[in-house]
């Protein structure tokens, strides 16, 4: 029996397939993807990931949630857009990634990087708290997330040397108009 796809705001119906869901979702015409492999030549991240920027339009349209849920590609996609600025359908492969990163959470699924989302929670928190990055902040919550207490010491120390990080945050005017669109986002979850 064919189950549910459930995705980040969605709980679709078993006759929906993963592409309408994507397509629906994150705005981005996949079904149009011809596999030229325009946007995969002009990825930075090619190397590393797992698959390819076509392969993940591939696999969406093949309805492969598994393969793609379970992809390290989801988390290392840096929103470049190069993808988008070289498709000549105009896909924006990153568009399609938010949307399969929102269903891992909504699935309680284990990220493929498991440091990654710690990164983008503790960068959020802070943006919260202050209105805006505070680097110092961000890189203790994410040591005591990861537990990579000692990792980058160096790096970090040659940092406060040359003034790159601030030992104080600095809070935003309207701090009340930054925590009311994080609300707003958590509403909507
Ligand atoms: S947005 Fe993501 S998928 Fe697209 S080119 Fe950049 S890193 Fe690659
Ligand atoms: S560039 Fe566009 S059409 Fe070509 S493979 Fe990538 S997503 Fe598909």
């Amino acid at each position: 029996m064919e189950s549910a796809v459930f995705t980040g705001n969605t709980v679709t119906q078993p006759s929906e397939s993963l592409a309408r869901v994507i397509e629906k979702e994150s705005g981005q015409p996949v079904n149009r993807c011809y596999q030229c492999k325009k946007c995969s030549a002009g990825c930075p991240v090619g190397p590393v990931a797992d698959l390819h920027t076509n392969e993940v339009i591939r696999l969406v349209q093949m309805g492969d949630t598994e393969r793609l849920l379970n992809s390290n590609r989801l988390w290392l996609c840096l929103s470049c857009k190069t993808c988008q600025a070289r498709c000549p359908n105009g896909i924006d492969t990153s568009a399609v990634i938010d949307v399969l990163k929102a269903m891992v959470f909504k699935q309680s699924r284990t990220p493929a990087e498991r440091r990654i989302p710690e990164f983008y929670k503790s960068f959020l928190d802070t943006v919260n708290m202050t209105g805006r990055l505070y680097e110092l902040g961000m890189i203790g919550l994410y040591k005591m997330r990861t537990k990579t207490y000692t990792e980058d010491i160096g790096l970090g120390i040659e940092m406060l040397k040359r003034g790159k990080l601030k030992f104080l945050p600095e809070k935003v005017k309207h701090l009340d108009q930054v925590k009311a669109i994080f609300r707003k986002g958590r509403e909507k979850k």
